[in-house]
């Protein structure tokens, strides 16, 4: 017998405002309260632009949540997603698939050399969560030094060691065992009053001062540049400190490359501008720009020898999904012929000074700080205190935010930008055109207005 759908193509059927009252009324908004929730219907999108319900065009400035770094509607990307799902869409993870073995040779190239033994999950939580399984296997030891201002997750371990007020709902009792933090690196406000260089990196001393004070460490947890607490590029210095330390001490070194992997900060990933490689590398987001879910753990020879003979405690149903693979592959090939690493690094000049020029026009711009294609514009109330315009616990407790309110008339204007507590991050697709970038920073100039007036109020 055979069983007509229902309806064959019912989303067509629903009014752009249907899909917006559907999805709010019947699904959580994350990380807010859902009252006052009001999710825009993305209709279609293509390269940075992306158009709503009305036909309205947009210029994506934020590649949603810094993940669209190819740009939407890449053929490649969508044709090997077709081919794969003809092929084999799916094979449970004890078996070897052509995607996974073509991934794995394309890694090779570009990971961090010594980086080879891969865990596919498909979210950078799974992939932190992994990264953290297998530290602890891997070293017998138990506790993760983390730092505050970071983001590493959502489900019970990442968010144990999230650094940030995120945190604070799984409190007291879900907080994980044994994670410790460390100050944030944070040149611009350093949280131990130090002032760059004259501090010897004194924050990373910081971290040889816990580790020499507390038992059981297995590793130093770290997003290479804090994403979404700020884009906050550490000093030169910091980053082979810290690999020296760890290496003194045996602890591993886990590098959190989810959103400054594939090509962001102007490298393949973040870690090479320093030339330190992790033991253990996590990434997820770009490395298929976000057309399907994937996320990476990926450890050092060191490691895959230790699990030879040690059992690998660890797996998902949909661990290595071909589906998310094979996408993976025509990503970072055509993020290989369209030379994207060498063009965020190119254009990241340019983003720099438009954005020193905003900073000397806008007294509410404490500071602009980034590496290739990813650019934080940090507000302030007073440039001397840096005091901001509003804090992580304004956030929390559902208080309206200045950035919130100056990123909407950004949006009237036909602009998305991420908006984070106090700070925009410019992060637009690698694929970016120069007029592109006019055309973001000159409407965030525009709104910025909002911010200078509220200082004097
Ligand atoms: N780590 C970092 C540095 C991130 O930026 C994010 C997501 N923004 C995550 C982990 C979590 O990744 P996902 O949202 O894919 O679970």
């Amino acid at each position: 017998d055979v069983v007509e759908p229902k309806s064959s193509n019912k989303s067509a059927s629903l009014t752009s405002q249907q899909v917006v009252d559907i999805t709010r009324q019947h699904n959580y908004g994350t990380w807010r309260f859902q009252k006052g929730w009001n999710p825009m219907h993305i209709a279609d999108a293509e390269g940075c632009t992306i158009v709503d319900g009305a036909g309205k065009r947009y210029l994506d400035f934020s590649s949603q949540l810094m993940c669209s770094n190819l740009g939407h509607k890449n053929q490649a990307v969508i044709d090997a997603i077709a081919r794969q799902a003809q092929e084999l869409s799916y094979a449970m993870p004890g078996y070897a698939t052509t995607a996974r073995a073509e991934l794995s040779q394309l890694l090779l190239e570009v990971l961090p050399k010594g980086i080879s033994k891969f865990f596919f999950t498909t979210s950078g939580t799974e992939a932190n969560e992994a990264a953290f399984k297998i530290a602890r296997m891997y070293t017998g030891k138990t506790k993760i030094i983390a730092r505050y201002r970071s983001y590493h997750g959502s489900t019970a371990g990442s968010i144990a060691a999230t650094g940030d007020p995120r945190r604070w709902a799984m409190e007291p009792g879900g907080k994980g065992p044994g994670v410790l933090f460390a100050p944030e690196v944070h040149c611009y406000k350093c949280p131990i009053k130090h002032t760059y260089p004259g501090c010897g990196i004194a924050c990373a001393d910081y971290i040889e001062h816990m580790i020499r004070n507390e038992s059981d460490v297995a590793a130093v947890l770290v997003e290479p540049i804090v994403g979404t607490n700020g884009v906050i590029v550490p000093p030169e210095e910091y980053m082979p400190k810290l690999r020296r330390i760890c290496d003194e001490y045996g602890v591993l070194l886990i590098a959190d490359e989810v959103m400054t992997g594939w090509g962001r900060t102007g490298e393949w990933f973040a870690m090479n501008h320093w030339g330190v490689v992790p033991d253990i590398l996590v990434t997820a987001k770009g490395i298929t720009s976000a057309y399907v879910p994937l996320g990476l753990c990926a450890t050092s020879e060191k490691i895959a020898d230790f699990f030879q003979d040690h059992y690998f405690a660890h797996g998902h149903t949909y661990e290595a999904h071909p589906l998310t693979l094979a996408p993976a592959v025509a990503t970072i090939r055509e993020m290989q012929r369209l030379g994207l690493v060498e063009r965020a690094r190119e254009r990241a000049p340019y983003v720099e000074g438009k954005l020193k020029e905003l900073k000397a026009k806008h007294p509410s711009i404490g500071d602009v700080r980034g590496k290739g294609l990813f650019w934080a514009v940090d507000l302030v109330k007073d440039r001397t205190t840096k005091e901001p315009f509003n804090t992580y616990s304004d956030k929390v407790s559902g208080k309206p935010l200045l950035v919130d309110q100056i990123a909407a008339k950004i949006l009237a204007d036909g602009v998305t930008i991420q908006a984070w507590v106090s700070h925009f991050v410019v992060a637009p697709p690698l694929i970016v055109t120069k007029e592109q970038i006019d055309l973001g920073i000159s409407v965030l100039d525009k709104h910025l207005v909002i911010a200078d007036a509220a200082l004097s109020a």
